[in-house]
């Protein structure tokens, strides 16, 4: 490693940072983390903190899970790379498909479909889509229904399904066909609803007219997430993904589901599917399934699809899809030994229990702070609070303040993330009651400096 004179004089001086400005970054240098031990982080002046933001929502046993670590190394040793593509395989990669089969069975998921992160799975899902729908003749079908405020990633299909306009704006014209209705975010709404099981009913309602409007013959699948996760942390009432998913079926149109970050365990949950009791045709995953620890995800695939790729032998079926590192063999190998030890510690009891306890707190921080006009969680360790100027108003806070109240949680012993003006947490799914009340005297520190 260089030494820290020299990464702090170069510190994004060559490099652009994703959902970043690059002048924001050179005028604000990101902090170099160096270090990661359980579920804490270490940047390079050796300040250790607890890392609130788990990774990136994806390292759900923390930074000393050494099964996964074992597994890597000896897979890089055995065989470093091959491709999946036509004619062959490995090991790993097929072992690993059988386990997701077994994991994903109660989803009734059944094939997996492997690629290098949550953007990769997310096109494959829509990709897939149209192509169910046109092997079956169903030529038309090929626009996409999603949610305002969803995240689907940044590739270009995902980008057109998103719903904020800061992944859109500057890099239309995007994908034709893509539609979104109003999400059932209790908070804000265009109804002005603030009962989550009325917002509901409106926003199944929104759908079923976006579908009228568009027509059903027209439309290949429509996407969320189970619990919105970049948008806010928006947990939908429990009728909502039932509700779209009945409407979905009863209009022929494919239900997929990102569960980018929802799936093994976050929610308290196996997967956001299970919790709220649907069966999509699609899961997109990726992030937890090797812990963070290798790019990698899987787009898996619904019995009912399964089939009609399967028995067609027209040319139809064939995928014209795919990425050269599907499958890849430390991938497969991080991902086998990461759901095993997930399966092992049973992590989502953890999520559940140690998610009640963070909710909880930040509730009790809402009593104190008037700036936090709304607290967003109660499904496992998935958490936002957001700020606004004043509760009345509802008008969203100064640009400036959650950055402020993250940097004084920082130095106070808690990574928290900014997005908007969201706070949100989503730390390791294997951390302590102890690590929950570090996140929340930090937060509280953060309010208490403004
Ligand atoms: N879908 C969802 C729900 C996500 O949260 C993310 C990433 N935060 C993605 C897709 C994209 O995943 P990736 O960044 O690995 O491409």
């Amino acid at each position: 490693m260089k030494d820290e004179n020299y990464l702090k004089a170069h510190n994004a001086r060559s490099m652009w940072h994703p959902m970043t400005a690059p002048s924001d970054s050179l005028k604000n240098p990101p902090a170099i983390i160096t270090g990661g031990k359980g579920v804490r982080i270490t940047d390079i002046d050796g300040h250790e903190v607890v890392d609130g933001v788990g990774g990136l929502w994806n390292v759900n046993l923390g930074y000393s899970c050494q099964p996964v670590k074992d597994a890597i190394t000896a897979q890089m040793e055995r065989l470093p790379y091959y491709s999946t593509f036509r004619g062959t395989s490995n090991d790993c990669v097929i072992e690993l498909a059988e386990e997701l089969r077994k994991f994903f069975a109660p989803d009734g998921l059944v094939r997996a479909f492997f690629t290098s992160g949550g953007s990769d799975s997310v096109e494959t899902a829509l990709r897939l889509s149209r192509q169910y729908h046109k092997i079956r003749g169903d030529q038309g079908r090929v626009k996409f229904l999603s949610l305002k405020k969803g995240y689907h990633g940044t590739h270009m299909g995902g980008a057109s399904v998103n719903g904020n306009a800061n992944f859109r704006t500057m890099y239309e014209p995007l994908l034709p066909g893509c539609h979104h209705i109003p999400a059932p975010y209790t908070y804000r709404n265009p109804f002005n609803e603030s009962d989550p099981a009325k917002l509901a009913q409106l926003c199944l309602q929104a759908l079923e007219d976006e579908i009228a409007f568009q027509g059903a013959s027209t439309i290949a699948a429509f996407i969320m997430e189970p619990i919105l996760g970049a948008g806010g942390v928006i947990p939908p009432h429990e009728s909502f993904m039932p509700g779209v998913e009945a409407i979905c079926r009863k209009n022929g149109i494919l239900l997929i589901a990102d569960e980018v970050i929802t799936a093994f365990g976050r929610t308290g949950a196996w997967t956001g599917s299970r919790l709220w009791g649907v069966k999509p045709d699609f899961a997109c995953t990726a992030k937890a399934i090797t812990n963070g620890y290798f790019p990698f995800g899987a787009a898996m695939i619904s019995e009912r699809v399964a089939e009609v790729f399967e028995a067609d032998e027209t040319g139809k079926a064939a995928i014209g899809h795919g990425y050269t590192y599907s499958g890849h063999p430390v991938g497969a190998a991080a991902a086998l030994a990461c759901l095993a030890e997930t399966q092992k510690l049973d992590v989502k009891v953890n999520a559940a229990a140690r998610g009640t306890e963070l909710y909880q707190g930040l509730l009790a921080l809402q009593a104190k702070h008037a700036l936090i006009g709304d607290v967003r969680g109660g499904h496992g360790l998935m958490c936002a609070l957001e700020l606004v100027a004043d509760r009345a108003s509802k008008k969203p806070a100064d640009k400036a303040i959650p950055g402020k109240v993250q940097a004084v949680a920082y130095q106070s012993g808690a990574m928290v993330r900014v997005s908007g003006n969201n706070i949100i947490m989503s730390p390791p799914l294997v951390l302590t009651s102890a690590d929950v009340q570090v996140i929340l005297s930090s937060l509280e520190a953060g309010f208490a400096a403004l």
